[in-house]
């Protein structure tokens, strides 16, 4: 299998070469030039084996330079020991048939664990391979999650230095904690003053400028990146849509097909559903919600993106995004590979911040696609619904799942069995969640967690425990425009 560029499609590269790289030198991302179908024989196969098998199985048709040997070290690296059961992705059942699978019972408790365990493997594996034994340098933008999960995963990952910027004032006092308190040798995290999408676009002018290129490779080093632009990220989430389906085959009636409904920010984790979908798992239609900052549900209903509207600092933090990366991989696979018409739209959108697909395409993505959004008072109301409800206590971004699935119920009547992607603990939002369930109020964050866990008679996961007492590593807050000094800073170079 290779993998090509959505921007120009005679780059032609194997998945260690896109994993170790990133992201396509003309700025595009790589996608899989060829995709496996499996069958329901091979479904039945993967029903029996656990999650770390399943991996594995998945794993060696997209990564077919890879030797069982190395799939094999990274899935067993990843996935042993990291997450609090053998079951990283377990589904929890609600009512007759909502089947919520839970990605976040990993150790930043955000379904970013599924992936960034991973790829640190998959990265080194990769740069191995590739870029003869030259340090990785991973850069990453994060509005709270994913930043916390990647310095986790490469931690005193031999040959590697990882940077992270965050939004100063875009993430919640937990996701803050969670980085400033980093452990280990070779991370380090900065603030930004600006929004998340400040952050990505500063990492990716960094990363595609040449000159900054030639002075990392001067001194032995390489960039590559831990956001869902790289291919390495996503490979993993396809095999948890997979999982999922494998766990609910024989106790949900899924003859006619299932719904997924994501709560989506960079388009990464329903694209990886979306993956599953065209592999061959029997998925309907794919729901994609957002909250207040709706971008996506605008241009999935008219099939013009426009990002020139205000930017909302909502209580789902980590889907307050206005420019969707992971949109052009989409776009590339339903404009047929027409790598020019995607190069000319995103270029349409760096200069005028919005572009609009033909007619067919826009048909082509509401026949897959359906999209809704909600504010936070709604969601707000929907955590308290389906904790009076069912007992069953979520965060403020499957909230926001759980109420855009109430509308598509509502509008379509379509009652399949749905699959809701859980993507973060309720305890990394204690306050916003307490509020929704309690009108108890404490004055700290981790007074909320404790009243929370009082409250619900849930257990506090053992990694916002532990944070409590966590020392405060990192304070730098840097301007939009000194980011590049910050990578030198970090990786040494004068
Ligand atoms: C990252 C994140 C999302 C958005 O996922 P995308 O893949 O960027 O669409 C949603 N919820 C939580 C909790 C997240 O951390």
């Amino acid at each position: 299998m290779n993998y090509i560029s959505t921007r120009n499609k005679s780059v032609k590269v194997t998945s260690a070469s896109a994993i170790a790289q990133g992201i396509s030198a003309e700025g595009g991302l790589f996608v899989p030039d060829t995709f496996p179908r499996f069958s329901e024989d091979d479904f039945n196969t993967l029903a029996a084996m656990d999650y770390k098998g399943r991996a594995k199985f998945v794993l060696k048709y997209f990564l077919d330079d890879f030797t069982d040997g190395e799939i094999d070290y990274c899935v067993n690296g990843a996935y042993t020991g990291s997450f609090d059961s053998d079951q990283p992705a377990p589904v929890s059942i609600v009512g007759k048939n909502i089947n919520i699978l839970e990605l976040w019972h990993g150790p930043t408790c955000a379904f970013k664990d599924l992936a960034l365990q991973l790829l640190p493997y998959l990265l080194t594996t990769s740069a191995k391979k590739v870029n003869g034994g030259k340090k990785s340098v991973i850069l990453v933008a994060t509005s709270g999650d994913t930043g916390k999960a990647a310095l986790e995963g490469f931690k005193d990952v031999e040959n590697t230095e990882i940077l992270v910027f965050y939004p100063s004032h875009g993430v919640s006092p937990m996701q803050k904690l969670q980085m400033d308190s980093q452990k280990g040798n070779n991370v380090h995290v900065c603030a930004i003053d600006g929004n998340f999408d400040d952050a990505q676009t500063g990492v990716k002018k960094i990363f595609t400028d040449a000159d900054v290129k030639k002075r990392l490779s001067d001194n032995g080093m390489l960039f590559s990146s831990a956001n869902s632009i790289n291919w390495g990220r996503l490979v993993p989430q396809i095999v948890y849509y997979i999982s999922c389906y494998c766990d609910i085959k024989d106790s949900q009636n899924t003859e006619n097909g299932f719904n997924v409904v994501v709560p989506t920010g960079n388009f990464g984790n329903i694209l990886a559903a979306y993956y599953a979908k065209k592999i061959g798992v029997p998925i309907n239609r794919l729901i994609c919600a957002s909250n207040a900052n709706n971008v996506l549900t605008d241009f999935i209903k008219t099939g013009k993106y426009n990002r020139n509207r205000e930017f909302y600092t909502t209580i789902s933090p980590s889907m307050d995004i206005l420019i969707s990366s992971n949109l052009e991989r989409m776009l590339f696979e339903l404009c047929g590979n027409n790598d020019k018409e995607v190069a000319k739209l995103q270029q349409s959108l760096w200069e005028t911040g919005e572009f609009t697909v033909s007619g067919k395409v826009k048909q082509a993505f509401s026949e897959i696609f359906w999209a809704g959004y909600c504010n936070d008072d709604e969601t707000l109301g929907t955590i308290g619904k389906y904790f009076r409800d069912y007992g069953y206590l979520c965060d403020t971004h499957t909230a926001v799942a759980l109420n855009v699935y109430g509308q598509y119920l509502q509008d379509t009547g379509d009652d399949r069995p749905a699959v809701i992607a859980s993507t973060a603990s309720p305890y990394k939002f204690a306050k916003s969640v307490l509020s929704a369930v309690s009108d108890k109020k404490a004055e700290t964050e981790f007074d909320n967690v404790r009243l929370l866990s009082e409250v619900t008679g849930t257990d506090i996961p053992a990694p916002i425990k532990a944070l409590e007492n966590a020392e405060v590593r990192f304070n730098r807050v840097c301007g939009k425009d000194e980011m590049l000094k910050a990578v030198y800073d970090a990786v040494g170079i004068k």
